[in-house]
């Protein structure tokens, strides 16, 4: 067993960075090649390709990720939508307009039948995954409520569906209460590290339980010694050096892999947007150029961990992201408690940039030639953790997401997309032709027939 110390080594980072610093352009083409293996790409690789400059690499290293984002997503994004619960907070994110010491926030807690209006919201809009946002705050979030909140979603039925998985993003907290949301059924445990660089979380963090850099670094393993094996990492980009950042996410994420046999099911990458209450301006502010080139960087060093934009970001953005690495993305957000279907825009976390409906999102995907995906059959089938990564390293999950991703596709036509319904159903027939296997295309199209004529929920 690694100590928990060895799970970021600042000074491994730093001298990676120091050496690396300027690549003669054979060794960044000869590190392009290792990653068309995917097989991941070892820290000194990603340095590397971190300091990579130039037109000519640039192009070479999108093309790279780009491949290999075609290659193992295939054309599929998949899509969800945050869902604030309580903005109450005992913590002092310096960027973050929940911190505790802004008294001008009137705070909120959903109560459970708000919880389920809301719910009901998100569902008549299409989703039917959501990430469940909370602060931290033993005395109004405590665990209990967490999980009450969890049931009431999964209860709500409505004519169009329901919500099928609920992912978490919760404070850092004990085996106890992760087990506690284990049986709830949670999907994906998420928590970001917000910055790895010690020095810069403790000035960030100054007060509450989040002031302990090691409480967060180590909340993922005991959410798997809970039984959690969908983890979901990230950084607030910004905050520090993106390339200090990007080197130990890899290193957080080998860690993981090493230690509990599974690397991270997901990675985020959010970057600081600016906040009502907020006067903290990040001295690390990344810029969207090296935000995109992070993107691909991260997308061929763990090339089967999904990665997440959120609506932090603009659709341009967002778009180009969708190329060269994204999997997942938010959709229609808005982050605050209570916030779908009302106007309180001033009592957000942060700002978003891209505002959009889902029925926008969507036909921008589709004219994209991409395939918006609702899937979630990975975790109700079991295949999470060990069992998701042997399916999907050797490219087995692809056959399956296909077919899921059309299905779930067909649904959100059948359901909602009334003035997409025609170039929609081009694009499905445009995958289906591509899904290789005679007797998977032929299940998949028959069920495609009953999903039009009222069937739902069908996966594979
Ligand atoms: N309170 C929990 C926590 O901090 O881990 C979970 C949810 S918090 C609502 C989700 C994430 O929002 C944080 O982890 C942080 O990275 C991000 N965030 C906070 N302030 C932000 C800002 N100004 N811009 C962009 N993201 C921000
Ligand atoms: Fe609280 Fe999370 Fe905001 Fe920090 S980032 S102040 S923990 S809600």
């Amino acid at each position: 067993m690694q100590n928990q110390n060895d799970i970021v080594n600042e000074g491994t980072i730093l001298r990676i960075l120091e050496e690396t610093k300027k690549p003669k352009a054979e060794s960044v083409f000869s590190v392009l090649k290792k990653a068309e293996e995917k097989k991941g790409l070892a820290l000194r690789d990603a340095g590397i390709l971190l300091h990579a400059q130039g037109a000519e690499l640039k192009e070479a290293l999108y093309r790279a990720a780009g491949n290999i984002k075609d290659e193992i997503y295939g054309e599929r994004i998949v899509f969800f939508a945050p869902l604030y619960v309580s903005d109450f907070c005992v913590n002092n994110c310096l960027y973050c307009n929940f911190h505790t010491e802004n008294k001008g926030l009137h705070r909120r807690k959903l109560a459970l039948e708000e919880v389920e209006r809301q719910t009901e919201l998100l569902i008549d809009m299409g989703h039917k995954r959501l990430l469940l946002e909370f602060g931290e705050d033993p005395l109004h979030n405590d665990i209990e409520y967490v999980v009450k909140v969890i049931e009431r979603i999964y209860s709500v039925k409505q004519a169009k569906g329901n919500i099928r998985r609920l992912n978490v993003n919760i404070a850092a907290t004990t085996v106890k209460n992760y087990r506690k949301l284990k049986q709830a059924q949670i999907g994906t445990y998420q928590l970001f590290q917000e910055t790895y660089h010690r020095k810069t979380y403790e000035a960030l963090h100054p007060c509450g339980p989040k002031a302990d850099y090691q409480r967060q670094l180590t909340a993922h393993l005991r959410a798997f010694e809970a039984g959690i094996d969908d983890l979901g990492i990230g950084v607030l980009f910004g905050l520090y050096d993106w390339k200090f950042e990007v080197l130990a996410l890899l290193q957080h994420a080998q860690y993981l892999d090493n230690v509990l046999g599974v690397g991270p099911h997901t990675i985020s990458v959010p970057r600081f947007c600016p906040a009502p209450s907020v006067s903290y301006k990040p001295e690390y502010a990344v810029s969207d150029d090296d935000f995109l080139k992070l993107i691909a960087i991260l997308r061929l060093a763990v090339p089967y961990t999904g990665m997440i934009i959120s609506t932090r970001e603009t659709p341009e953005i967002r778009k180009e992201a969708f190329k060269i690495g994204i999997s997942q993305a938010s959709a229609a957000s808005v982050a605050s408690p209570g916030g779908y279907g009302s106007s309180a825009k001033d009592e957000a976390q942060f700002e978003l940039h891209d505002q959009r409906p889902l029925a926008e999102v969507i036909k921008g995907v589709v004219e994209d030639k991409m395939l918006p995906s609702f899937c979630t059959a990975c975790y109700r089938r079991g295949r999470t953790g060990e069992a998701f990564m042997e399916l999907s390293k050797p490219g087995e999950i692809h056959t399956f997401c296909r077919s899921n991703g059309l299905l779930t596709f067909a649904e959100y036509l059948e359901d909602f997309g009334n003035g997409l319904y025609k170039k929609g159903y081009e694009t499905i027939e445009l995958y289906l032709n591509q899904i290789e296997d005679e007797g998977l295309r032929r299940k998949t199209q028959e069920r495609l027939e009953k999903i039009k004529q009222g069937a739902r929920d069908l996966y594979f």
